[in-house]
């Protein structure tokens, strides 16, 4: 996994250090139990599912000796264990246009996100069309227009300041008169403004469903991952102003190891779609729990 490859020094490696076969068996008792809750919470992993995650690790293991090996394994395992259910590629519907609202606050990675899936599903032989929703952001646009070159995938524009959901009807006009497999529609993460966000995605999700009522078919929160922590009051936040389906986790690939995605799933249970694992086209990858959980326990 990229995490791995990053050689990120290891959770469990950092308290118990990095040997590995012949080193000291410590039992595992209630100051272990605590060191390990300390080293879950600071790897994002909030305070709630850190308890938890250690409390099912000493279960049947609690005054017995443990090598850090096994201590390894058994995190990871749990981890795992944790990520699994939520571990889903994007549903791919045979709907026409499917229509993916991608929703996040600027910086999050959404505009790169949209390009990379667009690359993708064009390459997997569908037609795509993207919506540059966040008007009011001159430099959004035109990133989007670069990434619609590189993935050649037509990106609809408007002109700057004007209503993105006008801008989303005549994306979804002319994705259903070219027989678009897809539409992804970006939109603005001004979450300074909570309300009008919410009017502005609420408005949006109004005027495509005049053209089709089941849609957006999806509503991707993305996520960045060195906010740590924080992308737990993100999800709360967004999945009130927006009916929020699926997560993608961007930046995996530098020091964040994105500890918060197993609070995030042990909270909300909302599938993780892909992750984003640098800036390239391609580097957008399907979320594998047994990958993800190995490298965040290093
Ligand atoms: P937006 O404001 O939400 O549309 O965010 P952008 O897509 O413009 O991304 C913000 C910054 O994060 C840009 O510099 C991107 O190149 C960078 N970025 C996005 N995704 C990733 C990722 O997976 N890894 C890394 N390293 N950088 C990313």
């Amino acid at each position: 996994t990229p995490a791995a490859e990053a050689g990120k020094p290891g959770l469990i490696g950092r308290i118990l250090g990095r040997s590995e076969a012949d080193e000291p068996r410590r039992v595992l008792d209630d100051a272990m139990l605590e060191s390990l809750e300390e080293l879950l919470i600071e790897a994002d992993m909030g305070v709630d599912t850190a308890m938890r995650v250690a409390a099912n690790i000493a279960e049947g293991r609690m005054d017995r000796r443990i090598s850090a090996t096994e201590l390894k394994v058994a995190l990871a395992d749990e981890v795992a264990r944790i990520m699994a259910p939520v571990a889903r590629p994007l549903p791919l519907y045979a709907k026409r246009p499917q229509v993916v609202l991608v929703v996040g606050v600027n910086g999050s990675g959404k505009t790169t996100t949209i390009g990379k899936l667009a690359a993708q599903f064009k390459a997997a032989g569908k037609s795509v069309v993207i919506a540059a929703g966040d008007t009011f952001r001159a430099a959004a646009v035109e990133q989007l227009q670069i990434w619609g070159t590189r993935a050649g995938v037509p990106v609809l524009t408007a002109p700057e300041g004007s209503d993105p959901a006008s801008l989303a009807f005549d994306a979804m006009t002319r994705a259903q008169e070219t027989g678009a497999d897809l539409l992804l529609i970006d939109t603005a993460g001004r979450l300074q403004n909570r309300a009008d966000l919410m009017e502005e995605l609420a408005k949006i999700v109004r005027v495509i469903r005049k053209k089709d009522e089941t849609a957006p078919h999806n509503t991707l929160l993305v996520l960045d991952a060195t906010t740590g922590q924080n992308a737990v009051a993100q999800v709360e936040i967004f999945r009130k102003i927006a009916d929020v389906s699926g997560l993608v986790m961007t930046k995996l690939d530098g020091t964040a190891k994105g500890g918060v995605l197993v609070s995030l799933a042990d909270k909300f249970g909302l599938p993780i779609h892909a992750i984003g694992v640098g800036e390239q086209i391609d580097d957008l990858q399907p979320f594998d729990p047994e990958d993800f959980a190995r490298a965040l326990v290093g």
